[in-house]
Order: structure tokens, then sequence, then C-alpha cells
């Protein structure tokens, strides 16, 4: 079974299709995973909708300059998650983002947002979803303040010395599209072991012009299996295995 544990289906104009499209690629599980405010509920609904969705919710780092009103209503956003806890798989994606948010008044919000959402995944005792984007450092260090059953840095592109302390800590790293060009996640799927990968879409994200979608992460299969020079059923099934252990509510139905 293939599981696409990041995609922003909330963003697909023509879900019905990308999930179709899913299908026929044996892609049988998508988590969903939120980034506004607005997109909680979103994420919430489509989940309903189909079966095949499993919903993440939390709050993005670059939410800061997208959202006014996102100091203010984070408790209500913080309630809004808790009432949800029975009917989610993660807290995600969220985490701190310093290459795509220069200004650095923004920072301290950011990192409130993020401390916020990391003692909500401890509270309720759900992994988390990171984007750790020029501030892997930052992500890095606060993480062991929290008591959070697993980690999942999504497409981790930063310094080989987060990636190993990462490593060396147990986090999960979620493959991407982008091991078709990227010399960052070509480095990341040599060095972590077949026992913490992941794989993702991060859909509707484009690819070399190329829109994202979950079907996509068939070819990342491929791609992780030559790399590692791994028999390709064989990393599937470990694979799988990860994600049962990362994100155990994607296996409850
Ligand atoms: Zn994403």
């Amino acid at each position: 079974m293939l599981i696409d544990v990041h995609c922003h289906l909330n963003l697909y104009l023509n879900i019905e299709e990308v999930l179709q499209e899913a299908q026929r690629n044996g892609i049988e599980k998508i988590i969903a995973v939120s980034m506004s405010q607005i997109s909680l509920q979103r994420v919430m609904e489509i989940s309903e909708h189909y079966d095949m969705i499993y919903p993440a919710l939390g709050i993005h780092p670059e939410e800061i300059k997208m959202n006014e009103k996102l100091e203010q209503n984070l408790e209500n956003i913080l309630t809004y998650i808790r009432a949800k806890k029975d009917d989610i798989c993660a807290i995600g994606e969220i985490g701190l983002d310093h290459h795509f948010i220069k200004d650095n008044s923004l920072y301290p919000l950011q990192t409130k947002v993020f401390e916020a959402m990391l003692s909500l995944a401890h509270e309720l005792q759900l992994p988390v979803n990171l984007h750790t984007k020029g501030a892997e450092k930052e992500v890095f260090d606060l993480l062991p303040s929290f008591d959070i059953p697993h980690v999942n840095i999504h497409w981790y592109s930063g310094p080989a010395v987060y990636l190993d302390q990462g490593i060396e800590r147990g986090y999960f790293f979620s493959i991407t599209p982008a091991i078709q060009y990227s010399p960052a996640v070509k480095k990341v799927v040599e060095r972590v072991d077949k026992d913490l990968l992941l794989l993702e879409s991060d859909g509707p994200v484009k690819y070399s012009g190329r829109v994202g979608v979950p079907a996509m992460i068939k070819e990342v299969l491929d791609v992780v299996s030559q790399l590692k020079n791994i028999d390709k059923e064989e990393l599937q099934a470990q694979i799988e295995k990860n994600t049962r252990t990362i994100f155990p509510n994607v296996f409850f139905d």
C-alpha cells in the first residue's frame, strides 16, 4: 500500500480527479495537511467526504504574513483542533520558515504559534508534520522540550548537521517528487535509513512545471528504490510499516 503523508488536498479544484488518479496508481491513503486558519475546516470537510483522506490540522509558518488576526485567533484555533482530536492523525503542517519569510520582525510570533502547536501535539499525544525551511537549527533546538510521539520532517533540504541530528533522534523524513532533480533531496535519501523514510507529494506544489499530485509518489518510490538499491516491493512494505508507526490513526478504520 502506498500512502501520501503530506498533500494540500484542499487546494485542488479537481479533487475528484486527483483522487481517482491516485487510486489508479495504487495510492490508497492520503494525509491532507492544513496550513491556514480557514483551511482547518475545509480539510475536515473533505476528509469526511472521502474515505481515503485523513486530516492533519495545524498552522503553517507562512500563515504569519497572510493572516493579520492570527495571534488574536490563536486560542480559538487551538480549541478547534482540540475538539477534532479523535478525528485527526497529526498536527501539521507546522514549523518555522526563515527562507520564504525574510522579515525577521515576524519571527517572534511565528515561534509563538509553532510552540503553541508543539504544546498541543504534546497534550494530545499526536505526531507532528514539520516545515523547517531555513530554520532547521531553531526547529531542532525547540523539539526536545516537548514530549511528542513521533516527528515527520517534510521535504528536508537544510544542512547535513541537522539531518544527522534528526536521524539520530529517530525523526521520519518524507521524500517529495523533487527527488527527480534536487541534490538536497537525494542527499536525504542517501543518508536516511529505509526505516525512517516516508513518501509525500506536497501537492499541488509544482515539480519542473508539473502540478504535484499524490499519484507521483509511485515515481518517488521508484527513484528511492534505485538510489538505495533496495527491491521496490521490499521498500514499499518498509515505508508502509514506517507510516503505520508514525501515523497509527491512518490505519484505524
Ligand atoms: Zn506542504
